[in-house]
C-alpha cells in the first residue's frame, strides 16, 4: 500500500476516480486492517469498489462470494476493462479453461477471485484453495449479496448457509459481507450465520438522491402520458407490469408507436430471455417492457426511467426496481401509475396463496404499498421511513414536494369517525365502521345494534370512498392504528383522543384526480 501517498491517490490509479462515495474510505480503511465487516448500501451505492480496492493494496487473492454468473461476468470484464487482473470460476467454464485460470491464480497473477458460493464449498475446491492460500496467500472474502444467508432476505439460498465454513477453515481471514438489503432481522441474519467476529458495521441511508419518484392516477390518457414520457427519456427505459399479458400487449402497442422495444418475461424461453436483455445493456433496444422477474442480476448504470405501469406489490420490492433507474447517479425519474383496479388484481393474486401466515404479510405489505400511492407527504419519507430511517421530508426531487397538493381541514370528519370507531369498542375494521356512519342497515350493523349508536349515519353526506380515504391518512398520519393480526381491527392512540378533544386538527390533501381516476380498459 505504500506506494500510493493517499488512499484517493490509489483510488485514481485503479479506478479513475477523483473521490469516494460516502462510507467508501471508511469501509476501506477497515478493510485494511483486516476486520470483519457488515456492508449495507442500496443499490448502486458502490459497494463493489469495498472490497476491491483493498484487494489492489492487499497481499494475495481475494475471494468473491457471487451468487449469480450474469454478475460475475459483468463485474469482472469491468474489472479487466480497467487492467485489474480479476478472473471468475463458474460453471460455464469447460475442464481445460477452468484448469488454465487455476494456473494463473496459482501464479499469483490474480487478485480478485469470482466465485459462486456451491463451487466454493465443493470437496475439489477447497483443497484448491488450501494451495493457492500456501504458495500466494488468500487475502480475505468478500461475500456478496449476503442477504441470501437468511430466511428473512428476499433470496433465500441455502447454500449460502454453509459459507461459515471459510470461518472454520481460514479463522484468521477477514471476510466482508455486502448487501443491498436493509432490514434489521436480516443483518443479525447475517452476523450470526456467517459468524461475523466483532465485525465493522456501515449502513449507508437508503436515500438515492438523484431518483425523483411520483406517482401519477391511471386513466385512458395514461398511455399517451408515458409514450411520451419515453420519447423524452433520452435513455434506457424499463417498463414494469404485473402479468405476461399486460407485458405483450403493452410491448406491442409500443413498437406500433415506432419506438424501440423488447419483452420480458417468465414465457419466454430462456434464449429469448437472455438475447433481450443482452440488447437492452446494449443499447439496441432502448425500452424493456417486463414482469418483475426482470432485473435481478442486471448492472446497466444508464437507466433514465423506471415506470411501474401497475401497481407494484410490496414497497421494498418497489424500491429495488425503481432502484434499477440511475445508478450510474445521473438523474432519473420513477413514475407509478396508479388505479384502484390494480388493487384488486394484486388481492386476488394473493387470496391464490395456500399459506394464512404469507397471505397476510402479503396483505400488510399491500396496505403500505397502497398508502404510499396515495400518500400526500414527500415520497423518500414514507419510502425510507419503511426501512427505519427518518428523513425529514422537503425532498424537492418528488412530486409531492415538487407540487405540494392543496390541503383542506377534515377535523369535523375525522371526529366522527374516530367516535365511531370508540363507539364500536375498536373491534371493527374500516368497512364496518364506514357502514355504521352511512347508516347502513346490513346484518352485521344491525346484529351489533350499532344502528342504536349515536354516531350512526352522521356521514351521508360524504361516499363511502371519501371515508377510506379519511381512514386510510388517519392510519397513515399516525392518528389510528390498524391491527396486524390479519384482521385490520382498527384502534385508538392517544392522537386519537387529541382529535377527538379538539385538540389536534387533521388535515387531508385531496388528490383531485382521486374521483376522476378510472383504470383504461384495454
Ligand atoms: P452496488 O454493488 O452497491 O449496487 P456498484 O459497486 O455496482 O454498486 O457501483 C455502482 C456504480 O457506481 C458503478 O457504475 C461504479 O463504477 C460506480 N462507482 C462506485 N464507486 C464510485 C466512486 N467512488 N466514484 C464514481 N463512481 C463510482
Ligand atoms: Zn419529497
Amino acid at each position: 500500500m505504500s506506494q500510493f501517498p493517499t488512499l484517493e491517490k490509489a483510488l485514481k490509479h485503479y479506478f479513475g476516480y477523483d473521490s469516494f462515495r460516502p462510507g467508501q474510505k471508511q469501509i476501506v480503511q477497515q478493510a485494511l486492517q483486516n476486520q470483519d465487516s457488515l456492508i449495507v448500501m442500496p443499490t448502486g451505492g458502490g459497494k463493489s469498489l469495498c472490497f476491491q480496492l483493498p484487494a489492489m493494496l492487499k497481499k494475495g487473492v481475494t475471494v468473491v462470494v457471487s451468487p449469480l454468473i450474469s454478475l460475475m461476468q459483468d463485474q469482472v470484464e469491468a474489472l479487466r476493462n480497467n487492467g485489474i487482473s480479476a478472473t471468475f470460476l463458474n460453471s460455464s467454464l469447460n475442464g481445460w479453461q477452468v484448469r488454465h485460470r487455476e494456473e494463473s491464480i496459482r501464479n499469483g497473477h490474480t487478485k480478485l477471485l469470482y466465485v459462486a458460493p456451491e463451487r466454493l464449498l465443493s470437496e475439489k475446491f477447497l483443497p484448491f484453495l488450501d494451495l493457492v492460500h500456501h504458495q500466494v496467500g488468500i487475502a480475505g472474502f468478500a461475500i456478496d449479496e449476503a442477504h441470501c444467508v437468511s430466511e428473512w432476505g428476499h433470496d433465500f439460498r441455502p447454500e449460502y448457509r454453509q459459507l461459515k465454513l471459510l470461518r472454520k477453515r481460514y479463522p484468521d481471514l477477514p471476510v466482508m459481507a455486502l448487501t443491498a438489503t436493509a432490514t434489521e432481522r436480516v443483518r443479525q441474519d447475517i452476523i450470526q450465520q456467517l459468524h461475523l467476529q466483532d465485525p465493522f458495521i456501515h449502513i449507508a441511508s437508503f436515500n438515492r438522491h438523484n431518483l425523483y419518484y411520483e406517482v401519477r392516477p391511471k386513466a385512458k390518457s395514461s398511455y399517451t402520458e408515458l409514450l411520451l414520457q419515453i420519447r423524452q427519456a433520452k435513455g434506457a427505459v424499463i417498463v414494469y407490469c404485473l402479468s405476461r399479458k399486460s407485458v405483450d400487449d403493452l410491448t406491442l402497442r409500443l413498437q406500433r408507436d415506432g419506438i424501440n422495444v423488447l419483452p420480458y418475461h417468465a414465457g419466454l424461453s430462456d434464449e429469448e430471455r437472455s438475447t433481450n436483455q443482452t440488447r437492452f445493456i446494449r443499447d439496441d433496444v432502448q425500452v424493456i417492457v417486463a414482469t418483475i422477474a426482470f432485473g435481478m442480476g442486471i448492472n446497466k448504470p444508464d437507466v433514465r426511467l423506471v415506470v411501474h405501469y401497475d401497481l407494484p406489490r410490496n414497497i421494498e420490492s418497489y424500491y429495488q426496481e425503481a432502484g434499477r433507474a440511475g445508478r450510474d447517479g445521473e438523474p432519473a425519474h420513477c413514475t407509478i401509475y396508479f388505479s384502484y383496479g390494480d388493487i384488486k388484481k394484486i388481492e386476488w393474486a394473493i387470496d391464490q396463496k395456500s399459506d394464512e401466515q404469507e397471505q397476510m404479510i402479503a396483505r400488510q405489505q399491500l396496505r403500505r404499498m397502497i398508502d404510499y400511492a396515495e400518500g400526500t407527504d414527500c415520497r423518500r419519507t414514507i419510502q425510507l421511513s419503511y426501512f427505519g430511517e427518518y428523513f425529514a421530508g422537503n425532498c424537492g426531487k418528488c412530486d409531492n414536494c415538487a407540487n405540494p397538493k392543496p390541503v383542506e381541514d377534515w377535523s369535523i370528519e375525522a371526529m366522527k369517525f374516530l367516535s365511531c370507531v370508540a363507539r364500536c369498542k375498536e373491534r371493527f375494521g374500516m368497512n364496518h365502521i364506514i357502514d355504521v356512519l352511512r347508516g347502513s342497515k346490513g346484518q352485521k350493523v344491525l346484529q351489533n345494534k350499532h344502528n342504536e349508536l349515536s354516531t350512526y349515519g352522521i356521514g351521508k353526506d360524504k361516499t363511502a370512498d371519501d371515508w377510506k380515504f379519511l381512514g386510510r391518512s388517519l392510519i397513515h398520519q399516525g392518528i389510528l392504528e390498524q391491527s396486524t393480526d390479519g384482521y385490520a381491527i382498527l384502534k385508538l392512540n392517544p392522537l386519537s383522543w387529541e382529535v377527538m378533544r379538539r385538540q389536534r386538527q387533521v388535515f387531508l390533501a385531496i388528490p383531485t384526480q382521486k374521483k376522476e381516476t378510472q383504470e383504461e380498459k384495454n
